[in-house]
């Protein structure tokens, strides 16, 4: 280790020391700090030109505290000494306040307190590529979309990348050291033709592509520039394509699509926070209330899901949470039955679960954590893809989310994906443009019989909206393509969803 390094991290100690000491002596119960700096870059090619370029790197830190039975926060992007103390100061103050309008005082579920490091494993850190290599990437593969002619109103290709390094120190004792990276991209393009609304076919994932707490050597994977031609011919197909019938039917959701389905319908509705109120921003309360724990039907017998921080290149992989906990796996929905939350440590202590699920999350140094999605995974069963396709006598396959919408209590829901493919008789017969379904929750979940192992793998989503001020969070989704019986698609008018 460089002198300079060690000096910085001596530093560091002495100002986590300096910060919990002061809250100690204000008064503080419990309090932590987090010592974060967040690097990001950002860049779009769109039509030809630079759209996005942008590399920021922001430092701070935030400080928690219990006191009075309250929590208090505050946060910092100054990084002098006597801000820690002004600080420590401001959180224990806050938190006495609140506490003051308590009922029961904050508990907390037990934790294992550690002294450990953990770091993402890349074998090409995104930061240390040079900005004209990643444009080179883009150019020649927008390039390729924009070729499509006159009847393409919208090309674009998208890179990100993001690092974390931060620092987290508790009242307990624990001292954790995080490095988390992560990048990915993709493309997108929108065309047009005579008397049809523009379609557009984005690769790979629904939101300006797929990310996965890994190295550059991930974003080269993706392979963008080879899949620009087969997207732009699946948009420009998509302009002569009938549109997908209405009725009841049987639909397949690839990944690209039942990622996002997990996310909305079974994700959200599993934080404890909503569950208990203290979370109702962006259709924010939850169906899945604590007397149905271990009673409630939630899907049929070959559903079960997980959230799972431990899985390797997720996006939602890391060694700790923000309060510390040890990445794990917890059991959401087993064989159909919903048996467990995403919990923090103060929720699980209020249900008196088995520890907290290690979701607790902020995005950035000034923001207080919240339960977050880590991976939410739909696990596999024996059915492999095309298998369930040959088994399908009438159906749809659709893939790639492109609107959607779900009410408060997640449970009716309604999205409208970018294509679909026609299945008769276990064959793949044609594609049909603007594809939508509707279903409710336990309802759609409950007619899923079959869900394939073969091309299961996490997509990553960088854009979960939660909180106010709002955070906005990068999360992973593990599944493959499944099956489900007499749903209904296809009512949503053209142009709308
Ligand atoms: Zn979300």
């Amino acid at each position: 280790m460089s002198i300079v390094k060690s000096l910085v991290l001596r530093m560091t100690r002495d100002q986590t020391q300096l910060a919990l000491e002061t809250c100690s002596s204000e008064g503080a119960s419990y309090a932590d700090i987090r010592i974060v700096t967040v690097k990001d870059e950002d860049i779009t090619i769109k039509k030809g030109n630079i759209d996005v370029l942008n590399l920021s790197t922001i430092r701070g830190f935030g400080i928690r505290a219990i006191a009075n039975g309250g929590w208090g926060f505050a946060g910092s992007y100054n990084p002098e000494k006597s801000e820690f103390e002004r600080v420590a100061k401001l959180a224990v103050k806050i938190a006495k306040a609140s506490g003051s309008t308590r009922k029961e005082p904050v508990q907390l579920a037990d934790v294992d307190v550690v002294e450990d490091k953990y770091e993402t494993g890349t074998k090409k850190n995104p930061f240390d590529v040079p900005v004209e290599e990643k444009l080179g990437i883009l150019q020649d593969a927008e390039k390729i979309l924009a070729a499509g002619g006159s009847s393409i109103r919208v090309s674009r290709a998208d890179f990100r990348g993001h690092q974390e390094d931060k620092i987290f120190a508790s009242l307990e004792g624990a001292y954790i050291e995080q490095k988390i990276v992560w990048c990915g991209g993709g493309i997108s393009v929108l065309a047009t033709g005579p008397g049809v609304p523009p379609q557009t076919r984005s690769f790979p994932g629904s939101f300006r592509g797929d990310f996965a707490t890994k190295g550059y050597e991930y974003f080269e994977s993706l392979k963008i520039v080879e899949n620009a031609e087969p997207t732009l011919n699946e948009a420009i197909a998509l302009t002569k394509a009938p549109v997908c019938s209405s009725g009841r039917t049987t639909i397949l959701l690839d990944g690209q699509q039942l990622e996002l389905q997990i996310h909305e319908s079974c994700g959200h509705p599993t934080e404890l926070d909503r569950v208990l109120g203290t979370e109702a921003a962006y259709a924010g309360t939850s169906f899945m209330t604590p007397e149905l724990l271990g009673n409630l039907k939630y899907g049929s017998e070959h559903v079960s899901m997980t959230s799972d921080c431990t899985l390797e290149g997720g996006l939602g992989t890391y060694g700790y949470d923000d309060e510390g906990v040890k990445a794990r796996r917890v059991e959401l929905i087993k064989d159909g039955l919903f048996v467990g939350y995403q919990s923090s440590r103060e929720t699980a202590a209020q249900l008196g679960l088995d520890g907290s699920s290690a979701g607790m999350r902020a995005d950035s140094p000034q923001r207080i954590p919240l339960i977050r999605m880590v991976n939410i995974n739909l696990e596999p069963t024996g059915w492999k893809r095309d298998e369930i396709i040959e088994d399908t006598k009438d159906g749809i396959l659709v893939s790639t989310n492109r609107s959607w919408s779900i009410d408060d209590k997640r449970l009716n829901f309604q999205f409208g994906t970018e294509i679909a493919w026609q299945i008769k008789n276990g064959e793949i017969t044609g594609m049909l443009r603007n594809p939508t379904y509707t279903g409710i929750t336990p309802e759609f979940w409950g007619g899923m019989d079959a869900h394939s192992h073969d091309d299961w793998r996490l997509w990553g989503t960088p854009n979960c909206g939660k909180g106010q001020p709002a955070q906005v969070m990068y999360v992973g989704h593990g599944c493959g393509t499944a099956r489900f019986n007499n749903v209904r698609v296809g009512i949503v008018q053209e142009g709308g969803a």
